[in-house]
């Protein structure tokens, strides 16, 4: 067993972390309050090579493996501290380009990849429906027809990240509704297809400085050129091979929060004196502590054992739905023990943990909710 990283990954895990620290953190708290999204920012993160990681050279990314964009996703969360930017990063240039990566063809490719690496257009994933989340691909509304040489979709997608300021969506749609989850397909779409409009923008408990809206699709038409792989591949297929993905890459944003509330907290427990010393020689203040790196460090092997895995070509639904569970838990029960000894100022905006801790919430949340994770890690075991 070889647990050491290389060396310059680990440096490149660093320069992310001081580039997000010193471009990102400054503004974090303000367009948190104000929900804004900063097109400037997303330009500087298209320059520093971020939004197109894991996309192949060719096609204008940088060719990163999945442990690189773990890493990176960890140092970009942690330096940041802006959950909202980094959730709209992994929709982006996770669930919303890797279907076009991992499954997509040579025109796919050579039209998309390119503008979605440097940050010009935005990328997003349609697939939960206002009535369909967990079950999402059997109880799917959205239906796709084909009409001579394009397809025809009616319907709408819910809670997109990205939804009201991205270009281009992968969307999953019913095209044989006789064959449940292996009858979806995925469709490349344009914001400026004829039939595409986007709802109002949610305003959020956290990730506030991401966007979200419904897409709604009204007789809208998809050449036939933007189907993804082959017609009713898209659930099992396409699916699940970027699912994966994201229960790696995105849950190593809650391993940078993490890390940078047990900072925060640590030289907060230091400096604040009650009852004449500081907090931090308390018992009930070091168990808090010592509980809080013992998670860190466990969601980060298990984060990292998954990403590897997923780089050997491996399939790992156990490990990414595990990976999910135990990282997205954690970081809720260590925000509110970060909280803890922060006393009254945790609930105050100024103070660190506060917007992290409302950030946290989502993981256990998006991406298929922890009881979901539960059923998929019982079912591979248990069938
Ligand atoms: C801020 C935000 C951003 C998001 N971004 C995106 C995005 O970019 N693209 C996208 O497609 N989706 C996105 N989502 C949707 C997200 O993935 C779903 O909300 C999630 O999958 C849960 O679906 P649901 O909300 O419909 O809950 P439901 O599926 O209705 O679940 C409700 C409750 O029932 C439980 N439950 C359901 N089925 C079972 C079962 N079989 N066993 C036990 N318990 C069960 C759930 O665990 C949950 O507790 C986002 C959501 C949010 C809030």
């Amino acid at each position: 067993m070889n647990f050491s990283i290389p060396e310059e990954l680990l440096e490149f895990r660093q320069s992310v972390y001081e580039f997000a620290k010193k471009e990102i953190r400054p503004s974090a708290e303000s367009r948190d309050l104000e929900g804004r999204w900063d097109t400037e920012i997303w330009k500087k993160m298209g320059d520093m090579g971020l939004l197109g990681l894991p996309f192949p050279e060719e096609y204008g990314g940088q060719g990163a493996s999945c442990l690189a964009t773990t890493l990176a996703t960890e140092g970009f969360s942690r330096g940041s501290t802006d959950g909202g930017l980094t959730l709209a990063w992994g929709a982006h240039t996770i669930i919303g380009s890797m279907p076009i990566v991992l499954c997509g063809n040579e025109d796919q490719k050579k039209r998309y990849l390119p503008s979605l690496a440097t940050g010009e257009k935005i990328a997003g994933l349609g697939l939960t429906e206002p009535g369909s989340g967990s079950d999402a691909a059997g109880s799917m509304e959205t239906r796709a027809v084909k009409k001579g040489d394009r397809y025809i979709l009616n319907g709408s997608k819910m809670f997109i990240t990205n939804g009201p300021i991205g270009d281009v969506f992968t969307v999953m749609a019913v095209t044989d509704k006789n064959r449940g989850p292996m009858g979806v397909s995925v469709f490349i779409v344009e914001k400026d297809f004829k039939g595409f409009s986007t709802g109002k923008k949610l305003n959020k408990m956290g990730m506030r400085t991401s966007t979200t809206s419904e897409l709604i699709f009204e007789d809208m038409e998809v050449p036939e050129e933007n189907l993804i792989s082959k017609e009713n591949s898209g659930f099992l297929r396409v699916g699940k091979a970027t699912l994966e993905w994201e229960r790696t890459v995105l849950v190593a944003s809650g391993v940078g929060f993490m890390q940078y509330m047990l900072s925060e907290a640590v030289n907060y427990a230091k400096a604040r004196k009650q009852f004449g010393e500081p907090i931090a020689r308390f018992q009930a203040i070091q168990d808090k502590i010592a509980r809080a790196r013992m998670k860190i460090d466990a969601s980060r092997l298990l984060v990292y054992s998954s990403a590897s895995k997923k780089d050997q070509g491996i399939p790992a639904p156990i490990e990414s739905s595990i990976a999910k569970l135990y990282a997205t838990e954690a970081a809720i029960e260590l925000g509110y023990d970060m909280g803890q000894i922060f006393g009254g100022y945790c609930f105050i905006h100024e103070y660190p943990v506060e917007r992290a801790y409302r950030d946290a919430r989502l993981g256990t949340l998006g991406g298929g909710t922890s009881e979901i994770m539960r059923s998929i890690i019982a079912a591979n075991l248990a069938s």
